[in-house]
């Protein structure tokens, strides 16, 4: 199945609900048979997202989640409070979160297993840094990361998202893109959806997601404007 998956990041008030009903419109006729579109909304807005696109072709899900179900831990969320709100996803792993929380892969896969547990999928994000790439260490440290997954690779969603990509403008080479898939295809099997992220735009969506292996995307800024997330949709 083809995902195009929304991450709002910290933006949205109850205004972007308006959006989010052009979203719901525009996709009817963008959604072809076989792709899911999600958004992952602040956890703010996610009951009223989620009340919005039942019974409808878009799903919601959460941005990252505490891995405990409830506790002394100020400012967090559980995937047991997401899926109440909603959610059917939960994005885990994405860079800006690991690099402000600094979680461990040890962390990171308790919080895989919470997501689990709740019975929402996990959008697990992997990505290499611009020095990283530079010092051709970018396969050795994004199949690296997929250890955490590994073992559950038929109950994941895997994003590849080049940290230096994200929000820049900048795109790695089809080549590339396709070289980091295939490695991450033989390391997870045939089973996990392969998701590309890092300034996808309408512009670009169409020949990013027809390389082998990519599955979909998981759009950022371009999530937040309902005509740009109809159009990477509609490129699929
Ligand atoms: C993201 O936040 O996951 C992302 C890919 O952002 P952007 O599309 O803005 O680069």
């Amino acid at each position: 199945m083809a995902l195009v998956i929304g991450n709002w990041k910290m933006h949205g008030t109850s205004a972007s609900l308006a959006e989010v009903g052009q979203i719901i419109d525009g996709a009817e006729a963008a959604a072809k048979d076989g792709m899911q579109m999600v958004i992952c909304p602040p956890a703010t807005l996610l009951r009223e997202v989620s009340a919005a696109c039942r019974n409808t072709k878009i799903q919601t899900g959460g941005q990252d989640c505490h891995q405990d179900p409830s506790g002394a831990h100020t400012g967090c969320v559980s995937a047991e409070m997401l899926a109440d709100a909603g959610a059917s996803y939960c994005v885990i792993g994405h860079s800006e979160a690991r690099e402000r929380s600094g979680d461990s892969d040890r962390t990171l896969s308790a919080k895989v297993e919470a997501v689990l547990r709740t019975g929402l999928v996990p959008i697990f994000c992997v990505g290499e840094s611009l020095e990283q790439r530079q010092d051709l260490r970018a396969v050795e440290v994004v199949t690296g990361q997929l250890d955490v997954v590994a073992d559950k690779a038929d109950q994941v969603i895997v994003a590849y998202e080049p940290i230096w990509a994200i929000g820049t403008g900048l795109t790695p080479k089809e080549d590339d893109i396709a070289e980091m898939h295939k490695a991450m295809r033989d390391k997870l099997g045939a089973q996990p959806p392969l998701l590309y992220g890092g300034s996808v735009k309408p512009g670009n969506a169409a020949e990013i997601l027809r390389i082998d292996n990519v599955g979909g995307a998981l759009v950022g800024g371009a999530s937040l404007v309902a005509k740009d997330f109809l159009a990477i949709a509609r490129s699929i």
